[in-house]
């Protein structure tokens, strides 16, 4: 059996999940996820555990080490600043992530990096994605907007389970 984590990086989706007092952990969080939740519904979730959080600005080496691992394993066109953030925060804390988002897990995982999922269903394997056109389905393997053949929308499908809708 695993040791409980000692520290713990959050993202919104972990406010979100209401169950911080399960975990019992130092607690640290990005000031843009805080920014994030207060400007929507969250902020009386965040109001009940601010005073456990510790406000930690991820560096600029391990921001741009999360951009580029996001980059490798094709994450980057759906992971935003404050994602980005998180996973930075991760990076240099060396806690572990807690985020029921299926992008920022995916890079943490390429990363080396502790998750949790903040709900408790568990963490998915990692998926490396494939690209398949919306007109003529050919499938590429590197990102394209557009398709070369036929000049439909190009999508990014999962390689392991290619009819399952991507969240983004
Ligand atoms: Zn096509």
């Amino acid at each position: 059996m695993k040791n409980p984590p000692s520290l713990l990086v959050l993202d919104t989706s972990a406010i979100m999940a209401r169950n911080i007092d399960l975990w019992g952990a130092e607690c640290c969080i990005p000031p843009s996820v805080i920014d994030e939740i207060k400007l929507g519904k969250l902020k009386r979730d965040l109001d009940n555990v601010i005073s456990r959080l510790k406000v930690i600005a991820p560096s600029e080496e391990s921001r741009n080490a999360a951009h580029s691992a996001a980059a490798r394993t094709g994450d980057d066109p759906v992971l935003s600043s404050t994602d980005i953030d998180v996973i930075a925060l991760g990076l240099q804390s060396g806690g572990t992530v807690v985020t029921d988002d299926f992008a920022i897990q995916n890079v943490c995982r390429s990363l080396g990096i502790a998750m949790e999922s903040a709900t408790g269903t568990g963490i998915r394997e990692e998926i490396s994605w494939t690209y398949r056109c919306t007109g003529c389905r050919k499938i590429y393997s590197e990102p394209v907007a557009i398709c070369s053949v036929c000049g439909h929308e190009v999508k990014r499908v999962s390689r392991k389970n290619p009819a399952r809708k991507k969240k983004s």
